[in-house]
């Protein structure tokens, strides 16, 4: 195909996906509606920033009332930044990967402190802003400060390698698929043209069971025409993850739990926690329990899958009513409040095992 024909080609795509968002946006608590946006109504950069942050990794449903709770309690980025930050983590729990919580703050009071409390408008600047990535600085600019810029998350890419049959496997396919969406991408209304293209990945071209029968672009899509489109993206073959060991440590008082708060680097740095011993992304634990004690141990009691490894935990039980503690740092948590303790999933579940255990 010609240079001119794949411009005129592209140009009637990039068309027929920003018509079907107008009359088929998902209605999200951080949008303003394509009919406002095309008033000029732009969308609050704090807001887009928020809600890109959590949306890394974690789905729409899961983010949505987390982000309303974060707007609700924290309803600007100085409001945030004056937060502190064992407060911004516990309100995160269950959002995973946190250190994005941790960045969160970083960032607000960043902008805060340097940038007189406003997101810089271009895409080059707003990368420089601690955990902000290409992708998260690109959204932010499209859609909070209409710029053109390129947009591509895990919807987008997918869209885009089926649109047009990218069959370099990932992530060396990432440059071409980028090439495809910067000829996609419009002049003018990128910020709701990269919306769109998220609405579409998300509720018509998904990774399973795509609807092509209703999707707005068939006729263009070269994976349809191949008749075999959930082959794109391609992707590499998968790795074995490998498997760390950990144990945790469940000690009780006077209807108090003994928490502790996990080292201020490494993996869920800061956040509150059970004791445990040392586990940690590269190594296993070693076993070593926080105090000299009885403890009755309960092998593999909960998996828990991270991006690179998957984690198996025992849990040994100190039964005393009145333990000797020599740690340092250690917390008496009320068990009735354990949900307001903000821990991360992995020790909500031993918790949960516990629970269910003493119903027994
Ligand atoms: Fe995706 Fe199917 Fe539409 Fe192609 S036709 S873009 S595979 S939904």
């Amino acid at each position: 195909m010609g240079v001119d024909m794949f411009a005129s080609k592209t140009r009637k795509t990039s068309t027929k996906i920003s018509a079907h968002y107008v009359d088929n946006a998902r209605d999200l608590p951080w949008r303003v509606a394509p009919q406002d946006s095309k008033r000029g109504v732009l969308q609050d950069p704090y807001h887009v920033w928020l809600s890109e942050i959590m949306l890394q990794q974690t789905t729409v449903g899961a983010v949505k009332p987390y982000f309303e709770k974060f707007t609700r309690r924290w309803p600007t980025v100085a409001d945030l930044a004056a937060a502190d930050q064992a407060d911004i983590l516990a309100a995160w729990a269950g959002l995973g990967y946190y250190a994005r919580a941790r960045n969160l703050h970083k960032c607000a009071n960043h902008i805060t402190d340097n940038l007189g409390g406003q997101f810089p408008p271009k895409e080059s600047e707003l990368r420089k802003l601690p955990g902000v990535g290409p992708y998260t600085a690109a959204a932010i600019a499209a859609i909070a400060f209409g710029a053109r810029a390129v947009v591509v998350d895990a919807n987008i890419e997918r869209l885009a390698a089926r649109l047009f049959a990218i069959d370099t496997p990932l992530p060396k396919g990432k440059a071409k698929i980028y090439d495809a969406m910067d000829a996609l991408t419009p002049e003018h209304g990128a910020g709701d043209f990269a919306q769109a293209c998220m609405d579409m990945g998300a509720t018509i071209c998904t990774a399973k069971n795509p609807k092509c029968g209703i999707c707005p672009v068939q006729d263009d899509c070269a994976a349809d025409k191949l008749g075999d489109v959930e082959r794109f993206p391609v992707k590499p073959p998968k790795k074995a993850k490998p498997i760390r060991k950990a144990r945790f440590f469940w000690v009780e008082r006077d209807g108090n739990l003994l928490l502790t708060t996990r080292p201020a680097k490494g993996m869920l740095a800061g956040m509150r926690a059970l004791p445990d011993d040392d586990w940690s992304a590269s190594q296993d634990g070693n076993c070593k329990a926080p105090m000299d004690a009885e403890w009755e141990i309960e092998e593999n009691i909960i998996q828990h899958s991270f991006t690179h490894f998957s984690l198996q935990v025992d849990l040994a039980i100190h039964s005393s009513t009145n333990p000797v503690i020599d740690i340092s740092d250690n917390i008496w948590w009320p068990l009735d409040q354990l949900a307001e303790a903000g821990l991360p999933t992995l020790y909500k579940k031993a918790a949960l095992w516990v629970a269910k255990r003493s119903l027994k």
